[in-house]
């Protein structure tokens, strides 16, 4: 066994401009980002890791806890995310922070992995499946008139590609919204999964409307249809309007889900390996999840390492409920734009015809190319 002592932890912020800005709900894109986390062992074994949020703000907090980390032994991964989350305690239960050590958790077990020589899905006792489906997750709005045009172009790109299940961003306002869904429906035709998301631009009333509006366009689930802090709101939209409601990306630990989880206030949750704590944290989640009977699909928004982290959970997340026939979790496939995704990894992960391998290779599976932190540095 190697000394998996920690010499270094170092964050990285890598920074892109977009060819073309896309909006969501609440902001436009103009450049993409990754705060990625590389931790280093007294042997040399590097683990990587990567943070949800605004690189720039990740990156300072990764480096408060660094001190606390290094000297640590690596595979006491479990001690150190909650003397990381104890210390910070009293300032930090959600956001940036929970963020920084869902980064250094993920290097942890990529870490792990490498020590060990096994990769994370089966150090989390799995895998109960190897591949997954993936839906594309995409279709945000531009600087540009022809909306309906580009994101059907848009659909037909993923399809030709050999995804069966698409996700549209909503939230330009409630009656543009209500057209919009009819007619990308319209568009890609009735045998088409159809997700939605309108990253909270509603409140309550609103979302009830619009679910009520296009209730029969066969809507998978209805994703953040109000702001997160509003488990009441959460519960009205769940309780009177028919489309499975779905959320989780902005919720923090366990602490977070417990209370969506106890007060049942969605169908589907969606913790993010990159915020909700990392590895351990988001196992837990799960697991809390399944003795509850709800469905969880991962929220993925990253780079490849984020992508492989999500993978390892994929291949152990429990069917719900088991059977013969079940329903298995869904990999989140960001498809928009993000030139620091495209070149991080020497081998990317990629979907074909609409399904993903979950890394079969020691830790998370992938190798950073080097050249691509140069090239992004911020
Ligand atoms: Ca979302």
């Amino acid at each position: 066994m190697p000394n998996t002592n920690i010499r270094s932890v170092t964050p990285h912020v890598l920074m892109a401009d977009l060819a073309e800005p896309f909006a969501y709900s609440q902001a436009w894109y103009r450049r993409r980002g990754a705060m990625l986390v590389e931790v280093t062992t007294e042997d040399g074994i590097t683990g990587w890791g990567e943070a949800f949020g605004p690189p720039e703000l990740t990156a300072p907090v990764v480096a408060w806890l660094a001190p606390l980390v290094i000297g640590q032994d690596a595979m006491a991964r479990e001690a150190i995310w909650q003397a990381l989350y104890n210390r910070l305690r009293d300032h930090g239960q959600r956001g940036l922070v929970v963020e920084a050590i869902s980064a250094i958790d993920i290097a942890l077990w990529d870490i792990a992995g490498h020590a060990l020589g096994l990769p994370v899905h089966r150090l989390l006792g799995g895998p109960l499946r190897m591949e997954v489906e993936a839906y594309a997750t995409g279709f945000y709005r531009r600087d540009r008139d022809d909306h309906l045009a580009y994101l059907t172009e848009e659909a037909a790109q993923r399809r030709a590609e050999g995804f069966r299940i698409l996700k549209l961003k909503t939230g330009w306002g409630l009656q543009e919204d209500i057209a919009l869904t009819k007619a990308f429906r319209a568009a890609i035709g009735p045998d088409c999964g159809l997700l939605v998301d309108c990253n909270h631009a509603y409140d309550a009333p609103a979302a009830i409307a619009y679910g009520r509006a296009v209730a029969d366009l066969d809507i998978g689930w209805f994703e953040e249809p109000v702001p997160p802090e509003d488990i009441a709101g959460y519960l009205e939209v769940k309780a009177r309007q028919p489309i499975p409601v779905a959320g989780g990306e902005a919720v923090f630990a366990r602490w977070g889900f417990a209370e969506m989880i106890a007060r049942r206030s969605v169908d589907i949750l969606q913790p993010d390996v990159a915020a909700c704590g990392g590895i351990s944290e988001l196992k837990k989640i799960a697991d809390m999840a399944s003795a509850f009977g709800m469905r969880v699909n991962p929220h993925v928004w990253g780079t490849g390492v984020t992508l492989a982290a999500s993978l390892h959970l994929l291949a152990v997340l429990p069917d719900n409920p088991p059977g013969l026939f079940p329903r298995p979790p869904l990999l989140e496939l960001d498809r928009s734009p993000h030139p620091v995704r495209d070149s991080l990894l020497e081998v990317p992960i990629e979907a074909k015809a609409g399904r993903v391998r979950v890394p079969d290779g020691p830790g998370l599976g992938i190798r950073v190319d080097r050249a691509a932190l140069t090239r992004f540095a911020a």
